[in-house]
């Protein structure tokens, strides 16, 4: 199964079928977003990605080769009680493509080649692909110790 993304996006219930999936779901398709992102290629791509994944209910997920940005965070018009779409009349297109063919709870597990589920993750990955020492560049550089102060020292 594709993850919902912009592309794949989930609609809220269907008509209220008693056999519908939709009914015995609490709406997981309406508790996230995910986003194309460019495939970074340099450093500082991967950093900027990295501090994506330092923010609270962000992952990032690669799928198919294509990188997604993917936000943990409910619809508003998702009903906390019966898990009903409550702007189900005027839902976004994204909501009324989506299926329960390919949805969140009917479809196949993901078929994710990686999930970086936070910036320690992205900061592992790294160092395997840009080598053990790269965040070295962003450490504070270490002061060296004045001469005069040797040599006071040695006086004393
Ligand atoms: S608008 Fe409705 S169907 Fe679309 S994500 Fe929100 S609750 Fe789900
Ligand atoms: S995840 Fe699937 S079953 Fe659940 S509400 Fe969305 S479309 Fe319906």
């Amino acid at each position: 199964m594709s993850k919902k993304t912009s592309g794949k996006r989930p609609t809220g219930k269907k008509t209220a079928a008693v056999t519908h999936p939709c009914k015995k779901c609490t709406g997981r398709c309406c508790r996230y977003f995910a986003l194309p992102i460019d495939t970074p290629q340099e450093w500082d791509d991967f950093d900027d990605i990295r501090w994506y994944l330092s923010h609270e209910d962000v992952t990032v997920f690669v799928e198919k080769g294509d990188w997604y940005l993917n936000v943990k965070n409910t619809c508003r018009y998702l009903c906390p009680k019966d898990f009903r779409c409550r702007n189900y009349e005027l839902r976004p297109h994204i909501c009324r493509k989506y299926n329960t063919g390919t949805c969140d709870l009917m479809g196949d597990e993901y078929d994710h080649e990686m999930h970086f589920l936070d910036d320690r993750q992205m900061e592992e990955y790294m160092r395997i692909k840009f080598g053990p020492r790269v965040f070295e560049k962003l450490e504070p550089k270490k002061r060296k110790k004045s001469k005069t102060k040797k040599i006071l020292q040695k006086r004393s």
